[in-house]
């Protein structure tokens, strides 16, 4: 399968007032689609991306679970529409395969494994890497961006205020200064790099849209994909982390705006009730672990 050349996104790269219009719509939902005319995409598929240990419960809780590890998955996701894919998040870094040791984007906290490459995963379904139109990025933490570098022909989407946020000088929170530097490290310098103001629909037809929701980070943004048979799902990246954080509405203590976090969980809420849908939440194994994974795919 080759890559097709895409111009679907290119109206919404055209001008200035265009991308203002994106960013008021970050707020008052317009630029999302009309559940009722809303395209479809084809095809999406669940990626096993890792695996990791946390030592600290609370910090995802705060208040409760303190010294509780807990076990979260790392998940990407994959989506046909017609004959462009998206690749939503890369996972954690390939060089981890099968080491024992794991890999830590803060090694007093939390250690990742892999198990399985994006890569392989993507020839069980006839895939390379080039075939891969967009690779659309939740947020910058490592376990996230791990491969982007595998799809240096894709277009990397992620919204502006996510780039100048690792771009920006460091703060005084060290942990904070040091998952910016890793993200600087593992995005590199894309080839094709589209930075967005807000809300986004990709293909411009309103089957999968790029949803602001920030505060885990400054640019953090979910996704909503509608498919023919299973309706609209929201991806969640990580707006929320585990299905009890978004019941009790508690913010991980690492996010980087409690305000905007809340107001962000409000919005996925006010979303799954406008169109009917499901939410994936990336990190929860719990859910995860009931979820169809590649070959299988929902559609
Ligand atoms: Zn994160």
């Amino acid at each position: 399968m080759s890559k097709r050349p895409t111009t679907a996104i290119l109206p919404f790269l055209a001008t200035a007032s265009v991308w203002l219009g994106c960013m008021l719509a970050a707020t008052a939902d317009s630029g999302l689609p009309d559940a009722a005319k809303a395209g479809f995409a084809d095809k999406l598929y669940r990626l096993d991306c890792g695996h990791s240990l946390a030592n600290d419960e609370s910090v995802w809780t705060p208040g409760e679970n303190v010294g509780r590890s807990i076990e979260f998955l790392s998940t990407c996701w994959l989506i046909q529409r017609g004959n462009e894919w998206l690749l939503w998040d890369t996972g954690v870094p390939e060089a981890t395969l099968n080491d024992p040791k794991g890999w830590s984007t803060l090694p007093k906290l939390i250690v990742y494994h892999l198990d399985k490459r994006i890569t392989d995963q993507l020839a069980t379904i006839g895939l390379k890497t080039i075939d891969i139109t967009y690779v659309a990025l939740s947020h910058t933490h490592g376990d996230h961006i791990g491969n982007v570098n595998l799809f240096p022909d894709s277009t990397v989407l992620m919204q502006r205020a996510e780039y100048e946020w690792i771009s920006s000088a460091d703060g005084p929170n060290d942990n904070v200064n040091q998952l910016k530097a890793l993200a600087r490290k593992l995005l590199g310098t894309p080839k094709h790099l589209k930075l967005l103001a807000g809300d986004t629909d990709v293909f411009g037809d309103g089957s999968v849209t790029l949803v602001a929701t920030p505060g885990h980070t400054p640019g953090h943004q979910s996704l909503l994909v509608h498919l023919k048979n299973s309706g609209f799902i929201i991806l969640s990246g990580d707006v929320v982390h585990l299905q009890e954080n978004f019941e009790k509405n508690t913010v991980p203590s690492l996010n980087t705006d409690k305000g905007a976090s809340i107001a962000s969980m409000d919005r996925i809420r006010r979303l799954l009730a406008t169109y009917n849908a499901k939410l994936f939440i990336n990190h929860d194994k719990a859910q995860s672990d009931t979820l169809k994974l590649t070959p299988a795919f929902y559609d």
